[in-house]
């Protein structure tokens, strides 16, 4: 798939782990999300793949924790934001920002309790 952006540059995505490309949930989404963690934890299966699938499996763009894609483009730093028809939005930086802003340096670990 790809997007065309305003300034002329074609967005790919294609693969996994794009840089310039993110998912964005609202609040209200967000919190659904911790509760449903907290719900699958607390739930009587024992099966702890079949947990982290049920999890996964409910989130996405037409799932029970909706998330949407967001792209930056390379060229023009626009944020381009998918609406529930899968068409995009874009808006356009008031200067010269920086063109990597859904890309992370360095890693976080995993804190456990
Ligand atoms: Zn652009």
């Amino acid at each position: 798939m790809w997007i065309r952006c305003k300034c002329g540059n074609i967005i790919h995505d294609n693969t996994d782990s794009i840089p310039y490309k993110g998912h964005i949930i609202s609040d209200k989404e967000y919190f659904k999300m911790l509760e449903l963690a907290d719900e699958l934890i607390e739930s009587p299966i024992k099966n702890r793949e079949a947990l982290v699938m049920t999890f996964r499996n409910n989130i996405g763009a037409k799932s029970y924790i909706r998330i949407k894609s967001i792209f930056q483009c390379t060229c023009c730093g626009r944020l381009l934001l998918e609406d529930e028809n899968n068409q995009y939005f874009s808006f356009t930086p008031d200067g010269n920002e920086k063109k990597d802003l859904l890309d992370f340096s360095g890693s976080e670990t995993i804190h456990y309790m």
